[in-house]
């Protein structure tokens, strides 16, 4: 038996996750967002199954880009961050990539540049996330100087909320306004949701009906990320409810024993048994993916069961609880760290992170499965 720290990719439900949120969002058109190897789900396998469905994939630099035309995957790619240097301009309007711009060295280097073709530009507003893109009192300016430009096709206006999944905040409809108000006397597409925003319906929940006319005027794109991959970036049951896992993520008991009371489990001896217990090692650890910081308790699911995490996750191994099994011999038990039965939205809960950082943190020593 080889060593199994396996992902299990699901390629249909991130099809219907991804006809959900268009379906949430319409009309509006939806950018499949598959930056950071499809959140670690593989960009290439997952951008195939969407080949059919997908408006188009966001990637956040070109050689995220280029691994998907390589791969023959034909449909608009967005570079979320645009270029990072000016000589990526020629594969970019070479191979249709939709280009954010998002600073005033972006704006002169394509001025600059010398294209075959003009290409897609994204314009970013700075609405209140204050990470990219040009000020609100800057924008217009910008959005001139672009439409001059001969190397320039088609303009997309475009912000980021920074708190849409902050279902309390009032944020989201401030920068909501100030995008709209902004763009006010400039034709053109918009796109400012991410996946909280879908899932809320944040643009036509909060805006007066005069901005929601402006608004609904022009075509829209929404970008959504993590609820592809069917976890919900809000906590909230029934927004959940729709998205289906994408992935379950396993391993195998490769040892067992028995404790006493008062023995210690694992490095600094964090658990201690308060009775005499069976206990398990799985062939997973911070290696793979899994959390070091995951504390005691942390739920797992082994054989049909609910158990936990005892002491502490160890580079290529952790032990669980296995008082549930007192009878059985557990060697090769298959043990769901996160998928159909524990959500990874609450193992990120109980180690303080987010389902985004667990899926991303997945490493190469795990091998992915697909299923279609
Ligand atoms: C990553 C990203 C998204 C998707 O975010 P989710 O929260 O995963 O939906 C959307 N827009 C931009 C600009 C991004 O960088």
């Amino acid at each position: 038996m080889a060593r199994t720290a396996t992902a299990v990719i699901k390629l249909t439900a991130i099809k219907k996750n991804y006809l959900y949120a268009k379906s949430l969002a319409a009309p509006a058109k939806a950018i499949a967002t598959v930056k950071a190897n499809a959140y670690g789900h593989g960009a290439i396998e997952v951008a195939k199954a969407l080949t059919d469905v997908a408006d188009a994939f966001g990637v956040a630099c070109i050689e995220e880009a280029k691994e998907l035309r390589d791969a023959d995957i034909q449909a608009p790619i967005l570079l979320l961050e645009g270029f990072f240097t000016a000589d990526e301009l020629t594969y970019i309007s070479e191979n249709n990539l939709w280009c954010v711009i998002h600073s005033q060295w972006q704006l002169e280097a394509l001025q600059q540049a010398r294209l075959t073709q003009p290409i897609n530009v994204w314009l970013k507003m700075d609405s209140g996330m204050h990470r990219l893109g040009f000020l609100p009192d800057e924008y217009a300016k910008a959005w001139h100087q672009l439409t001059e430009m001969s190397q320039v096709n088609n303009i997309v206006h475009m912000s980021h909320f920074s708190s849409a999944d902050d279902i309390n905040s009032s944020f989201t409809a401030q920068q909501t306004v100030l995008f709209i108000e902004t763009i006010n006397n400039l034709p053109g597409d918009i796109s400012i949701a991410n996946s909280p925003a879908v899932l809320t319906k944040a643009l036509t929940k909060t805006l007066t009906e005069k901005l929601t006319q402006e608004l609904t005027s022009r075509e829209q794109w929404v970008r959504p990320g993590i609820i592809l991959y069917g976890a919900c970036p809000i906590d909230d049951e029934v927004l959940a409810q729709p998205l289906i896992p994408a992935m379950t993520f396993t391993a195998k008991v490769i040892s067992q024993r028995v404790i006493n009371k008062n023995d210690s489990v694992g490095y600094n001896a964090l658990w201690t048994a308060e009775k005499t217990t069976k206990i398990g090692t799985v062939s997973i650890g911070y290696a793979d993916g899994y959390p070091r910081h995951a504390p005691n308790g942390t739920p797992v699911y082994i054989n049909g069961k609910q158990s936990r995490v005892l002491g502490r996750v160890s580079m290529d191994m952790m032990m669980v609880d296995l008082s549930m099994f007192t009878q059985e011999d557990c060697i090769g038990f298959e043990v769901e760290l996160w998928g159909d039965n524990i959500l990874a939205s609450k193992i990120a809960k109980c180690c303080e992170t987010i389902s985004y950082t667990l899926f991303c943190g997945l490493t190469r020593r795990v091998s992915r499965r697909y299923i279609t």
